[in-house]
């Protein structure tokens, strides 16, 4: 069985415990994480600090150089982190899978290399002239979830090292080795101490949150553990980055194409088997196509093959580990349970596995928990309404604002409407498109800050103004 080591300052770090990582499409061990202590951590964080100055300092042209070829590193390394995200988390190599990951973490590093933060000048008269300029923050502290391990590292770090930063990531329990391995050819072509990797249990995250020596956290996970970081980070008062969870509605107007938007809502909700932050979690349908939307859907759902996602043919995985199977499975026995009528699906898959099948409850509404919570996996509550207003009143009451969308004929309405929703992300007959140059992120519950594009660069940075 393969090992995977920590790297810290430049180094392979090995422990002396270890935990079995399982492939929760068949539970066979698939490698071994080391399991680091808090004195693993400080000594990250001490190598993260002694970098920082030589890399804060490094020209930016250079810097930018070398996130380039962490990408094309990412890159030449796709294929290897592909079979090892498929064995750790499920998801399938091929459709929006492991692979699509991989092709996504290349494109975010090469997009985020070429960002810039230049010197902006905001008076220069004869009064004087006055700059702002962005520095970076310092030691950034990365904690990471399990649905799409390596995207999301990519997504915290390379903005972090682009601006001047270095980083300690932390990756999920359950998917640490894909991150692991990311780490080590990251540390091919940076300078020893720039990007460092500790894996453990929980309470590294929660010792990161309140480590004296890291000055900002970007952490990606649960409303629950966000909500712990915070607590954690304010003795410290570090800077926050949290990307948390939704339960984005999605709302069909009467005037939609039921057979044109089902594979666009299908994958809205199952890319991942579910198991994504802005993946569609309620759908709302007009009641005069309400039916002839759930027959679609179902349809879809009835031809799409969920399997070992080592299986080329796999379009769908598992549920990556057995808290969220329980979870799921949980969801859908509470909803039958006040009333909801599953209309495909609805019980595990037997055999091995954390197998759920794609799951449709109807006559269910605000209340249920299946509604009103997030359930990430593959099951979809599907509500049928009258009332449009009253419908974007009832998405809006919701605590998450991650995503939202609204799917329609006559655009102009459709848009108008979507600006009515309270979230962070807005689409229009879509769900869940991202990219790299577009902001993202939470209101309300869903998170504070945005990542991508400039606009995530910079709170990799703390702004300094200078008078001459
Ligand atoms: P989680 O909150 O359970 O864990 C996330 C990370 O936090 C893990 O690395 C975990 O080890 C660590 N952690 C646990 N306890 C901690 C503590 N007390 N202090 C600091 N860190 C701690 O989340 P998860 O189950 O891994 O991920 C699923 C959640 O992530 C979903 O809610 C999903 O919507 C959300 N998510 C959000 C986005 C986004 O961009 N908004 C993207 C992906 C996932």
């Amino acid at each position: 069985m393969k090992a995977y080591a920590m790297t810290i300052g430049g180094k392979s770090v090995d422990t002396s415990e270890h935990k079995d990582i399982m492939n929760p499409a068949t539970g066979a061990v698939v490698g071994r994480m080391p399991m680091g202590s808090r004195a693993d951590l400080d000594a990250a964080v001490a190598a993260a600090r002694a970098a920082f100055p030589g890399w804060a300092a490094t020209p930016d042209e250079k810097r930018k150089e070398l996130c380039h070829a962490v990408a094309a590193k990412i890159g030449e390394h796709s294929e290897e982190i592909a079979a090892i995200i498929t064995a750790e988390q499920g998801k399938p190599l091929n459709g929006l899978g492991s692979r699509f990951e991989m092709g996504g973490c290349v494109g975010w590093a090469h997009s985020t290399a070429d960002l810039d933060l230049p010197v902006e000048t905001i008076q220069d008269n004869e009064e004087g002239k006055i700059e702002l300029h962005r520095k970076p923050v310092g030691v950034v502290g990365s904690i990471t979830p399990w649905n799409w391990p390596v995207l999301i590292a990519v997504w915290h770090v390379l903005p972090a090292i682009r601006a001047g930063n270095t980083v300690v990531i932390k990756p999920s329990p359950y998917t640490p080795l894909s991150t692991l391995r990311l780490v080590e050819i990251m540390n091919e072509v940076l300078p020893a101490g720039v990007m460092n990797a500790v894996s453990g249990a929980d309470d590294l995250g929660a010792a990161m949150s309140e480590h004296e020596g890291i000055d900002k956290i970007v952490f990606t996970g649960s409303i629950a553990t966000g909500k712990k970081v915070m607590g954690s980070a304010a003795g410290t008062l570090k800077r926050l980055t949290l990307e948390l969870g939704g339960n984005d509605a999605g709302i069909v107007l009467p005037d939609a194409d039921p057979a044109a938007i089902a594979e666009g809502l299908f994958w809205g909700a199952f890319i991942n088997t579910g198991q994504t932050c802005g993946a569609m979690k309620r759908l709302y349908v007009h009641e005069s196509i309400h039916d002839a939307v759930c027959d679609a859907l179902v349809d879809l759902a009835q031809k799409m093959p969920m399997g070992d996602g080592s299986k080329e043919e796999s379009a769908l995985g598992p549920l990556s580990n057995k808290m969220q199977f329980d979870k799921v499975a949980g969801l859908v026995e509470d909803a039958k349970a006040q009333g909801g009528k599953v209309i495909s699906g609805g019980a595990p898959i037997e055999g091995d596995g954390y197998f759920y099948p794609i799951t449709f409850v109807t006559e269910v509404k605000d209340g249920v928990r299946l509604v009103d919570e997030e359930q990430f996996g593959p099951v979809l509550p599907i509500i049928r309404y009258s009332d449009v207003d009253d419908i974007i009143a009832k998405a809006n009451e919701n605590p998450h604002g991650l995503g939202g969308s609204i799917w329609g004929s006559d655009i102009a309405k459709a848009k108008e409407l979507a600006q009515r929703l309270e979230a962070g992300t807005v689409w229009v007959n879509k769900h869940g498109a991202i990219q790299p140059n577009v902001p993202f992120g939470g209101v309300k519950c869903s998170g504070i800050g945005v990542e991508f594009g400039e606009e995530g660069l910079k709170e990799y940075t703390n702004v300094q103004i200078v008078w001459v």
